[in-house]
């Protein structure tokens, strides 16, 4: 607090990132970044990046990025906005489309922490849809609301995804609201809304390169949507900065998002590990839910998630819990390397026993 402060900066509630590692030798499973490294082609582009493409300014439009991302999608550059990470996209999201008083944009009731931060941010009101007893969405509630809506595909923390039909049967519900949908783990086993793009103009789609392409470091996000909407947040990014994306971040997202052969070993690793990963917890008595994602919603009869995250905390492995009525017992665990999972399995084991 300072006197400088206006009551609207007081009052903000900024997000709060997973942990950082307290030490190299710590195992962090909590903020789901990728297990393996990034696409050794794009890595090769980092290393050669020059002082003259550093000396310049970058493409303030990522033409080129944005070209590679029409092509994988089948869409034109006019359908696609690149920015410093999904949440800077998010961010212009909600500042262009849902913060108008006369249309409350709805989030399912237990989702991505961030999107209540932008509501209080630009000054609009929020609803939340609770999930089911099952925790998976309440596509009926849902296709009845009649302001926007936002959810991540698979949600977050849960896993749980909704395939294409039941997307489209939200989006055809009213084709007179706006519907958001942040695929932050596209690319580990639920289908995308994408193609949907070109079909509804009530659509966007947002996704990252941090948690599928294994480059939470580089922050490149970008959204798909209608030529109109794109230009909507084209016009947010142009009043507030015309360059979010560095020519380094342009050039090695571009080649990681063409290296295919990467993103197939990636996809497949990911299948195995999770799926080991869950029968592990099975095994030791957890609630697992079916993940589409890169990390597993788990809980114990015998332990709350705060106090298993504490526990593993002081063997050196970091998982992500919280401290709410509806989610004390569960606990989200990033799927890791074979040799972390089973250091995690052995260190429960320990706990539980
Ligand atoms: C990680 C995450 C994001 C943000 O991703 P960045 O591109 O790293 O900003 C957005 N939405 C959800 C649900 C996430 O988990």
């Amino acid at each position: 607090m300072n006197r400088f402060w206006p009551a609207s900066l007081q009052s903000l509630t900024p997000y709060v990132p997973g942990e950082q590692a307290i030490s190299s030798n710590t195992i962090k499973l909590n903020t789901n970044e990728h297990a393996l490294v990034a696409s050794e082609r794009a890595l090769a582009v980092l290393k050669g990046v020059s002082a003259d493409q550093l000396r310049r300014y970058p493409d303030p439009v990522s033409r080129q990025l944005r070209e590679t991302i029409a092509e994988r999608e089948s869409l034109s550059t006019d359908h696609v906005l690149v920015g410093n990470g999904s949440d800077e996209i998010l961010g212009f999201v909600w500042q262009a489309y849902l913060s108008s008083p006369s249309s409350v944009p709805a989030i399912p009731g237990l989702t991505y922490t961030f999107y209540p931060v932008w509501a209080q941010l630009f000054g609009g009101d929020l609803a939340h849809i609770p999930l089911q007893a099952d925790f998976s969405l309440d596509l009926t509630s849902m296709s009845e609301w009649e302001g926007p809506l936002v959810f991540p595909n698979p949600n977050a923390p849960t896993g749980l995804a909704i395939d294409r039909g039941q997307v489209e049967a939200i989006i055809t519900a009213n084709p007179d609201r706006l519907v958001v949908i942040d695929e932050a783990y596209i690319g580990f086993g639920a289908q995308s809304a994408a193609p949907l793009i070109e079909e509804y103009d009530n659509l966007i789609v947002t996704r990252s390169l941090s948690k599928s392409h294994a480059l939470a470091g580089l922050r490149v996000g970008y959204a798909l949507g209608h030529p109109e909407l794109i230009e909507g947040l084209r016009r947010i990014k142009d009043s507030f900065n015309s360059y979010p994306l560095d020519a380094v971040a342009q050039r090695v997202a571009n080649e990681a998002l063409t290296d295919q052969e990467w993103e197939s070993q990636s996809q497949a690793f990911i299948a195995r590990n999770r799926d080991s990963l869950s029968s592990d917890l099975k095994a030791l008595c957890f609630t697992v839910l079916p993940s589409q994602a890169n990390f597993v919603f788990a809980s114990h009869s015998k332990a709350s998630g705060v106090s298993l995250t504490q526990a593993l905390k002081d063997d050196g492995i970091l998982v992500r819990s919280w401290d709410s009525d509806a989610l004390r017992a569960w606990v989200r665990i990033t799927v890791g390397t074979s040799e972390q999972q089973q250091r995690l399995i052995e260190s429960l084991t320990r706990i539980l026993s």
